[in-house]
């Protein structure tokens, strides 16, 4: 499509990512390490507009703290944009308006969901139609969770966590989610992991990850009570020994009627899993009485897609 026809303004919605199931092998030699995850997008989304700009601009705002955000060239949106740009020989720029809801540095890769939503918007605004192949591939160099957040529904990620694959899933599941003030860097928690395992304070990585097959079974039956037993964050014990306080809000969620209580992703958001939606505002309302945040929302939901 030529210029002249592209979108004056686009409006793309990402979703946020819960880790129903993360187990992290023993770290490489080149300091990374392979993961088997089970991914779920979730109903907590990132906003994105995109307007033609000459140049690579941002703003940031939201309804969670952003202080923490670049609003320059190390935005992984604004590197999003250019790579778009540089695949297509694109010689103009965009401005991206990103309305954040997801917790910075929260471990629910709000960070890849505004990558994706940058890649989808400029691919509309430019009227490149590169295709969902292509669009993934250009994802897969930004980040590891950013594939998932251009995916969306519930899928297994193997290597980096970006190889994926598609997962059946029946009905929702409902997630009540408490974040937290500080957020936690994923690369010191990583590193955290690692000195816990060479003390063999845990014990140390699969050599090769894989996603348990009951979890798979679970999410294919629709049955929050299998999936409860299985779920799995091998990066919980680092997140909870970085910041011990989380302990409490997870035996508080459990004890109020959450099936499980999981660290998500690198954390320190804590995701509490309930049989249903009424559960689910049940627990809500305790932790919100008990002091918590506390945000009821459900899976799987599709991934980065336009809008508007
Ligand atoms: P991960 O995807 O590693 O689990 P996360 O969900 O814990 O990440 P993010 O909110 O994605 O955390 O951001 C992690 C860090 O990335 C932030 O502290 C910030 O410095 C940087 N960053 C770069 N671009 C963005 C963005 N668009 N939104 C949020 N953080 C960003």
């Amino acid at each position: 499509m030529s210029e002249a026809y592209a979108a004056a303004r686009v409006h793309v919605r990402a979703p946020g990512k819960l880790n129903v199931f993360f187990e992290v092998g023993d770290v490489q030699p080149d300091g990374y390490h392979d993961v088997a995850s089970a991914y779920q997008a979730v109903s907590l989304y990132e906003d994105v507009w995109a307007e033609p700009s000459d140049d690579f601009t941002i703003a940031v705002s939201g309804s969670v703290d952003v202080s923490g955000v670049p609003a320059d060239d190390r935005n992984l949106a604004v590197r999003a944009a250019r790579l778009v740009a540089q695949r297509i020989g694109h010689t103009g720029g965009v401005h991206l308006d990103i309305v954040k809801h997801v917790p910075v540095a929260g471990g629910m890769g709000g960070g890849s969901a505004d990558a994706a939503a940058a890649l989808v918007a400029c691919d509309a605004l430019w009227g490149a139609d590169l295709g969902s192949a292509e669009l993934h591939r250009l994802a897969a160099r930004l980040g590891a969770d950013v594939p998932f957040a251009l995916m969306g529904g519930t899928a297994i990620g193997v290597g980096r966590g970006d190889q994926l694959s598609p997962a059946l899933a029946k009905g929702r599941v409902d997630w009540v989610l408490v974040p937290s003030g500080d957020g936690l860097s994923t690369p010191e928690v990583y590193a955290h992991l690692d000195r816990l395992r060479s003390s063999h304070d845990v014990p140390a990585g699969a050599d090769a990850p894989e996603v348990d097959p009951r979890v798979l079974q679970a999410l294919r039956g629709g049955d929050a009570t299998a999936l409860a037993e299985h779920i799995r964050n091998d990066l919980q014990a680092a997140a909870l020994s970085l910041k011990p306080d989380l302990r409490e809000a997870l035996e508080v969620g459990e004890a109020s009627g959450a099936l499980a209580g999981i660290v998500s992703g690198s954390g320190p958001t804590l995701a509490f899993l309930a049989a249903d939606a009424e559960s689910a505002l049940e627990l809500q309302v305790t932790l919100s009485a008990a002091g918590y945040e506390a945000l009821h929302v459900h899976g799987p939901v599709p991934g980065a897609r336009v809008v508007g």
